[in-house]
Order: structure tokens, then C-alpha cells, then sequence
């Protein structure tokens, strides 16, 4: 149940993603699976490479399309675990619309967007998750948008699970993607991930002073929506913790019809030359 291999990260020290990777290799060992049993795909960003970094199954795909890579191999063989991961830039913006219709269609898939609102590896642009007034590369006068509301945008969308986490708390961030891979359905998991190299507003010590945890507030009740949403509107998005989540909403496998139960990666579909010739007379 080893989930580390030998490459080493080339993240900067002190970058948030290396406590991801740590966190899904912990989880995975945690609940049970071995590396042949866990696929972990990737999108572009310094984040996304971290499906090179875990031993297990690992697909580093192309920008904002983790998302539908990984809904593939589940319905492919949904006997594997299934994480998605990826930046903020590649979920929240290039991918945003597969992550809407991932979260609504409820497969089950643990998404992980390392969520450092900024671009990091084209050097430090603004990313969807920028504040507003937010001075970079290309916002030197300060971004004239806002940033998007996450969590209140998963929980419109349908989500089932809802969460997010910081990368310093290991412990917290763990048991979140421990929960978010038993939950039956699409989780999504958003975790503050410091860029260390190009925002230098949203630090560590940034996250410290300003992140509330939801085991502080008094009677938080994760599968009430409506408190979730109030409470997130409430601080801002700034909170940390199991937000929500609806064990009843059905997974989208489970409603799909007409699908053996063996994965279909070992099911035998080849043609014999009369099947073949008949299907290839439709396309004539
Ligand atoms: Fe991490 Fe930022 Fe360095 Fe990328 S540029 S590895 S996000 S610290």
C-alpha cells in the first residue's frame, strides 16, 4: 500500500502541492486500496503534476480536461478509485464547464483542485480565484474582476460532497479526501495551496489569519444547504472543513443503464468479421 515512487517533485520548496501529494498518498493508504486500484489524473499546471508523483495509475492529460479523462476511466472500470486534480486555473477556468456538469452528473470521482489563485507555471498571472485589486504580470494596475465563489458555485450545481481544506493541515485535509473517496459520488475538494513564488498575498500566514474551520462554529451541520451556503457567504468562501454533503443524491454509474457490472476494460468486446462488416454497413 505504498503510494510514493521515485520520482522527485519539481515543485519550489515550500510550494502548498507538496502536503496534497502526501494527503492523497495518506488517504489512498487510509481506506483500503493498493496502487493498481487507484487512477489519478492529471490536468496542466505545476499541479498537474503530481499524477507523476503518485504510484498508482496516472494520466497527465491536457489543460482543464482532467475532468472528462477521469469520468471515462470510471465508467470504464468502476472497480478503480478515481481521483481528478488539477489548479484552480485549470478547473475554475479552461475546465470550468466539465466541472459544473461533473459535479450536477454526480460520478464517482474525488476531484482535488489545488487552489493557489494565480497561475503559476506560465511565471504568475491572475486566475479566476484572484481577488479583485490583485497585482500581477498581467494585472499590473490590479485585476478589474472578481473572484469566483467555489463553493457556493458546487453547491448551485447539485454537489453531493463539498469541501475544502488548506494544504498545511494535513490532518484536516486527509480525512477530507479519505471521506471524499468513500462518498459515493462526485466529491470535490478545494484546498488552498500557497504559491510561494508568485503570490505573495495569499500566504501562509495569509491563510492562517483569515481561514475560519467549520468545527468552530457551533451546531455546522454538513447536510444542511442552506447553512452551508450562509455560512460560506458569511466569511467569504474563507472556511475549511466538510461543507456538505447528501449521501442520498443517487451516483450517476448507478443510474446508468445497460452496463454489465464487470468493468468494461475486461469485458471481451472484440468483433468477430460478420459483426464488423454489419457495423461497418451503417457507416456506408
Ligand atoms: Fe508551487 Fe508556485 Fe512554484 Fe508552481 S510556481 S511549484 S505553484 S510555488
Amino acid at each position: 500500500k505504498d503510494f510514493r515512487n521515485n520520482v522527485k517533485p519539481n515543485w519550489c520548496p515550500g510550494c502548498g502541492d507538496f502536503s496534497i501529494q502526501a494527503a492523497i498518498q495518506r488517504a489512498a493508504a487510509n481506506v483500503g486500496v493498493i496502487p493498481e486500484e487507484l487512477a489519478v489524473v492529471s490536468g496542466i499546471g505545476c499541479s498537474g503534476r503530481i499524477s507523476g508523483y503518485i504510484n498508482s495509475y496516472g494520466l497527465h492529460g491536457i489543460h482543464g480536461r482532467s475532468l472528462p479523462i477521469a469520468q471515462g476511466v470510471k465508467m470504464a472500470n468502476r472497480e478503480l478509485t478515481v481521483i481528478a486534480s488539477g489548479g484552480d486555473g485549470d478547473g475554475f477556468a479552461i475546465g470550468m464547464g466539465h466541472t459544473i456538469h461533473a459535479i450536477r452528473r454526480n460520478i464517482d470521482v474525488t476531484y482535488i483542485v489545488m487552489d493557489n489563485q494565480i497561475y503559476g507555471l506560465t511565471k504568475g498571472q491572475t486566475s479566476p480565484r484572484s481577488e479583485m485589486g490583485f497585482k500581477t504580470k498581467s494585472t499590473p494596475a490590479g485585476s478589474i474582476e472578481s473572484s469566483l465563489s467555489v463553493m457556493e458555485m458546487a453547491l448551485t450545481a447539485g454537489g453531493s460532497f463539498v469541501a475544502q481544506s488548506f494544504s498545511s493541515d494535513l490532518k484536516e485535509l486527509t480525512s477530507l479526501i479519505e471521506q471524499g473517496i468513500n462518498h459515493k459520488g462526485f466529491s470535490l475538494i478545494n484546498v488552498f495551496s500557497p504559491c510561494v513564488t508568485f503570490n505573495k498575498v495569499n500566504t501562509y500566514d495569509w491563510f492562517k489569519e483569515n481561514l475560519t474551520s467549520l468545527s468552530t462554529i457551533e451546531d455546522y451541520d454538513p447536510h444542511n444547504r442552506m447553512q452551508a451556503m450562509n455560512t460560506l457567504m458569511e466569511h467569504d468562501g474563507l472556511v475549511t472543513g466538510l461543507i456538505y454533503q447528501n449521501k442520498e443524491k443517487p451516483s450517476y454509474e448507478s443510474l446508468v443503464t445497460g452496463f454489465k457490472d464487470e468493468a468494461l476494460s475486461s469485458q471481451d468486446i472484440s468483433l468477430n468479421q460478420e459483426q464488423f462488416d454489419k457495423l461497418a454497413a451503417e457507416f456506408m
